[in-house]
């Protein structure tokens, strides 16, 4: 996708800093964090939403969660964590490209608003 953000992050033609990137899985920290730690962790390859996981692209989703694994114990978030996905208009999906938020670092309320 030519004109996708978070392809362009993904493949450095937008800065970021990241915080974790394998050969499916590119990781970058939030510009407007909702936590002490907030990274947002997504598949390189293009997929709109979570609406569009199927069966073909589901390993990009699968390596998506391993990765967050990874970073949890690189970064330590023993304490735990929570990962996010915002999936269209009601969801509050502002980016046209699937994308899990991990929050750590202080004690995250729930329900969400
Ligand atoms: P959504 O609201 O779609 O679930 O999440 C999009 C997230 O991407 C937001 O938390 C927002 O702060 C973050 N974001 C939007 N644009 C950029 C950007 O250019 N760089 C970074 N690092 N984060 C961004
Ligand atoms: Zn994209």
């Amino acid at each position: 996708m030519s004109d996708c953000l978070f392809c362009k992050i993904a493949a450095g033609e937008i800065p970021s800093t990241k915080v974790y990137e394998d050969e499916k899985v590119y990781a970058f920290l939030d510009i407007e964090p909702k936590a002490p730690f907030h990274a947002i962790v997504i598949p390189k390859k293009h997929i709109k939403s979570a609406a569009e996981i199927n069966e073909d692209n589901s390993g990009e989703i699968s390596a998506v969660f391993k990765a967050v694994s990874e970073i949890a114990k690189r970064e330590n978030l023993e304490n735990g964590f929570r990962v996010v996905n915002n999936c269209g208009a009601d969801g509050g999906q502002t980016v046209g490209h699937i994308h899990f938020h991990l929050l750590a670092g202080r004690s995250l309320a729930w329900p969400p608003g």
